[in-house]
């Protein structure tokens, strides 16, 4: 059985939701984005330089909202897709702190994923052609200058694609990274847009998946009768979530011939960069999933 570790993932918790609509509805779909520039995606630390008004109104805004996360100082942290060099602050209900970067609006994941993009000090998309479902606005303004950048989702407008995830209207081999984080969860048929991912993607390429995992579990827990914004709150910790997944999240995706490993920080660099002071946010990993085959 491919299962993820419990270290391998957190639990997303009903936080999951409200971060979502943060950054733009979830839907099934990629996101927006229009025409990219282009440019070359620029290095680590330059995506978005700190705005000082941006980063004073945020800070206030989480005060005002949670000012017991400031009791007993807070830790300085760098946000590596925007280079901020300072708090960060809570999101979520019930709040997590040190989770969202105060000038970019970015939380762990994207602040994980663009490590794992620019480890090393290179980048890794650079000539890459890329699908990004449900783009977050952190990552895509710090990915949309990469030439070969394109953005896809069912609802949000001005993506390059809108369409449904699970019925894609793009031919296979096409892209050679896909990156979707936390939309799986929301679609009625992960399987088929498991498959769907898996086509569109080049021999040699990846995708890079998130979704919510409760490491308590082994097991996936669905249920299609389970219908309602209440039942799926109560359910999958999220009104428009469609299941919580379980360790086998791995499995899903093998299934559909990827293969799986992970990518994850080392503690200091999580407590820098990611630091997620929650116990179910700590170590989480990018699930890097390949399809085999060389590159062309
Ligand atoms: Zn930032």
């Amino acid at each position: 059985m491919n299962t993820i570790s419990a270290a391998d993932h957190s639990i997303e918790a009903s936080a999951s939701a409200k971060l979502d609509r943060e950054d733009g509805p979830r839907s099934n779909a990629g996101g927006p984005v229009g025409s990219a520039s282009r440019q070359q995606i620029r290095p680590a630390g330059s995506a978005q330089p700190p705005h000082r008004w941006t980063i004073w109104r945020r800070l206030v805004s989480a005060y005002l909202r949670d000012r017991s996360q400031f009791t007993g100082g807070k830790v300085p942290r760098v946000c590596p897709i925007c280079d901020h060099r300072g708090v960060m602050i809570s999101v979520g209900h019930p709040p997590r702190w040190d989770a969202r970067c105060a000038n970019c609006g970015s939380r762990e994941r994207h602040r994980l994923l663009w490590l794992w993009i620019t480890e090393g000090g290179g980048n890794r998309l650079a000539g890459k052609r890329i699908l990004h479902f449900a783009p977050e606005k952190a990552l895509r303004r710090a990915l949309r200058d990469n030439r070969e950048y394109e953005s896809a989702d069912l609802h949000q407008p001005h993506v390059t694609h809108q369409v449904d995830i699970t019925r894609l209207p793009l031919a296979d081999g096409t892209y050679d990274v896909v990156i979707a984080n936390h939309v799986l969860e929301h679609v009625d048929d992960d399987r088929q847009a498991m498959q769907e991912l898996f086509r569109v993607l080049r021999p040699g390429g990846t995708a890079l998946l998130t979704v919510p995992v409760n490491p308590s579990r082994q097991e996936t827990y669905e249920d299609p009768a389970i219908t309602t914004p209440a039942l799926r709150q109560a359910h999958f910790n999220a009104p428009d979530h469609r299941r919580f997944y379980g360790l086998d999240f791995a499995d899903r995706l093998t299934s559909v011939g990827f293969q799986i490993s992970t990518f994850r920080m080392s503690p200091a660099e999580d407590h820098r960069h990611c630091p997620g002071l929650h116990p179910r946010r700590r170590q989480r990993p990018v699930l890097q999933c390949r399809r085999s085959g060389q590159q062309t």
